[in-house]
């Protein structure tokens, strides 16, 4: 039918470890997208688009789910559904909404954000959800929403450090909102069921294009309601789009073959970190090997010979200043982690 080889082939000879972002769709993939039947989404009717938002939503034991373009779009598309204008959102000062964002929450869905500190492992205690809750006073916005974050900086948070703070936020009559960029892989970590993380939030946003290793898309999942505010908002956003149905046939693809997956990475992950905790000069910061990354601060000497060899090597890392994130992904096999760790061994010798 169409003949991909040569393509994946000459991808397939880089190994980019900036993000989990940088997989390409693998034949069986594109072929179900290729395959997938399709209708009009704003009309309600491509039917692998519906079909995705139902079986995320009731895999993560939800009612309903919404298939955005990104992560972003998904969070801002939450936060808008939950608060209205001029109340605020508790969210935590390493999490992507407080600083990846552009701020797009207060920006475009006019919703205040009040900054929780973070613990070492990315948590946020529930005293201090408390402690940031608002008095019911015309100085201060409402507070109405909390947002926590699972794997954050590949960093898992357990089921109690996310049922605690939600817990707190619930009883002072938040909602919350997960933004599960990497659910799967914080669910993989935990070693438990979806539905297990997912209780704790009203609603939950999943990248599909990180780890599951789609081309393009988010679903967020929650109760009809919050869903049905959040469509309206996308579609403010000028994010409803028409035979989607064709990018949401990767999203269903990739919730079928590629979650079980993950715990691979988590393996390759590790083993990167011991090979690589083994060389002198690249000081591994092994607490944080929790999911699928790997983070490492060379010395100089080390660092500034890295972007030759890495080049020569075919290796892509990101080298912005401080520590460097080494990201574990589909389209990394045990082959392409050794040519990494020999890498790193020459630029250490
Ligand atoms: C990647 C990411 C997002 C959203 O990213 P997009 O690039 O907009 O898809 C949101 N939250 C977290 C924690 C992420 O890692």
């Amino acid at each position: 039918m169409y003949d991909m080889t040569t393509r994946q082939t000459q991808a397939n000879s880089v190994i980019d470890l900036r993000s989990d972002t940088v997989t390409r769709p693998c034949a069986g993939m594109r072929a179900a997208m290729f395959e997938a039947p399709l209708g009009d989404d704003v009309y309600g009717e491509d039917p692998t688009v519906n079909a995705l938002e139902e079986k995320a939503a009731s895999l993560l034991g939800k009612e309903a789910g919404l298939f955005v373009s990104s992560g972003t779009q998904s969070n801002l598309c939450a936060v808008a559904a939950h608060c209205a204008r001029g109340e605020e959102a508790l969210v935590g000062d390493c999490y992507h909404i407080a600083i990846d964002e552009a701020h797009g929450v207060s920006v475009l869905a006019s919703v205040a954000m009040s900054i929780l500190p973070t613990g070492p492992n990315g948590q946020v205690t529930p005293e201090d959800v408390v402690a940031h809750i608002k008095p019911d006073d015309f100085h201060c916005p409402i507070s109405k929403l909390l947002c926590l974050e699972n794997t954050v900086w590949g960093q898992v948070l357990s089921l109690e450090e996310i049922a605690a703070p939600a817990k707190a936020g619930r009883d002072a009559g938040l909602k919350v909102h997960l933004d599960g960029a990497r659910f799967f892989n914080a669910i993989t970590a935990l070693d438990c069921q979806p539905q297990d993380l997912a209780r704790h939030a009203d609603s939950v946003s999943i990248c599909l294009s990180k780890g599951l290793g789609t081309p393009v898309g988010t679903v967020l999942v929650g109760d009809s309601d919050v869903i049905h505010r959040a469509r309206r908002f996308r579609k403010m956003l000028g994010g409803g789009t028409r035979q989607a149905g064709i990018l949401a046939a990767a999203g269903l693809f990739a919730l079928e073959h590629n979650v079980q997956r993950l715990a691979e990475d988590h393996q390759r992950a590790r083993q990167l970190a011991d090979a690589l905790s083994a060389i002198e000069g690249l000081n591994v910061d092994d607490r944080m090997t929790q999911s699928n990354m790997v983070f490492v601060n060379p010395d100089t000497s080390v660092r500034t010979k890295l972007p030759d060899i890495m080049e020569q090597k075919g290796i892509v890392l990101s080298y912005s200043s401080g520590r460097m994130r080494l990201v574990m992904h589909k389209d990394v096999d045990d082959s392409g982690l050794e040519r990494v760790v020999d890498a790193f061994r020459s630029a250490a010798a």
